[in-house]
């Protein structure tokens, strides 16, 4: 089956980069200390921040992200007391190199998912972007997870680097056993957003073409994937999670963002100042998700504009969606 997964008011997600340090150096990383600090948060900090989104009424997912959140030492006894605090599900987003023996830390039934991120199908193109022996690595650490009985996802990052391998996914992903495939589209923030970087974006006729396509075949060996709408028609209606959804991307700096595509720049909405949450005065991103243009997203006309087309007129030929937008192929069973 295949559908829009809406916006939800009865779940809180939690993007918690619980450190910003990373064994890699990705040529599209979009980790910036900068703008989000370069700490390792002492556990007691983690437990603490995480106590301040848990919300009784609401399911509660966490997502643990880095950097790499395998290299912080004490990441089993965050998931271990995320799990008694009351998040109902809890994920781990790793490049693969699952530091601290994590796989015998944890146990399938402390984790929901582990999510693995491959940029490519091949060695050569993963590891042109991710850096030499990834792919390896990250092949022999879906494996064991698979091995020791965790579910796995797998994070593909799509852009004009490395979208002629998609085709090849489908049987790589039916080989390796994991249980859901995610398709990222490229953001153009962090060090995608460097002078000379800007032939990234992937145009709307070959996203449409190939995307929804490779989905359906990835669906049919029974893994259910998700993707970006990323195009919508200049008619459809276009919503801003911003608005109306209850996410949060949390730095070590204690910035909280609302908007991915925000995380560049000082706009936060929220800070976390003293072990409490905080509205930042304006201008922040919340007075940008109450802006309506034509062209959908005003975050994606400002930081990468490359995806858009204008008629003669001057009148955009479709919408950008908000990148939190997702389509759901469920896995098909056999
Ligand atoms: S693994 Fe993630 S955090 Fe590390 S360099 Fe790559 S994109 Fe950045
Ligand atoms: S990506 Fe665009 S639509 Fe989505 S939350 Fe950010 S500003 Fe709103």
């Amino acid at each position: 089956m295949n559908k829009t997964v809406a916006f939800s008011k009865n779940s809180v997600n939690v993007f918690f980069h619980i450190l910003t340090q990373c064994n890699l150096n990705c040529r599209h990383c979009y980790i910036n200390p900068a703008q989000h600090g370069s700490e390792t948060l002492s556990l007691e900090t983690i437990t603490g921040w995480l106590r301040i989104f848990l919300d009784a009424h609401r399911q509660g997912n966490l997502i643990l992200l880095g950097g790499e959140p395998t290299l912080h030492p004490q990441l089993d006894r965050v998931i271990f007391a995320a799990r008694k605090m009351g998040y109902d599900s809890i994920t781990i987003d790793t490049n693969g190199y699952l530091f601290h023996d994590i796989l015998t830390r944890v146990t399938p039934s402390d984790v929901d998912f582990i999510s693995f991120s491959l940029d490519g199908a091949t060695a050569e193109t993963n590891d042109a972007i991710r850096g030499k022996g990834c792919y390896d690595t990250c092949l022999a650490g879906i494996r064991a997870a698979v091995c020791r009985g965790f579910k796995t996802s797998l994070i593909y990052t799509v852009s004009s680097e490395n979208i002629g391998e998609l085709e090849m996914m489908p049987a790589l992903l039916e080989d390796l056993g994991v249980n859901r495939f995610f398709i990222q589209v490229i953001g153009i923030r962090g060090k995608s957003a460097a002078p000379g970087r800007d032939h990234l974006q992937v145009d709307r006729q070959t996203w449409l073409d190939l995307i929804p396509r490779i989905a359906e075949r990835v669906a049919e060996s029974g893994i259910t994937v998700t993707y970006p709408k990323v195009f919508l028609a200049p008619e459809a209606r276009f919503e801003c999670a911003g608005r109306v959804a209850e996410n949060f991307f949390i730095f070590p700096n204690g910035r909280v963002y609302r908007c991915p595509l925000c995380e560049d720049y000082p706009l936060h909405s929220l800070i976390i100042e003293n072990g409490g949450l905080y509205e930042t005065r304006p201008i922040n991103e919340r007075d940008l998700f109450s802006l309506d243009i034509p062209e959908g997203c005003v975050m994606n006309k400002l930081v990468q504009p490359g995806n858009l087309s204008y008629s003669e007129e001057g009148i955009p030929q479709y919408k950008i969606a908000c990148c939190l937008l997702k389509e759901e192929v469920s896995g098909k069973s056999a």
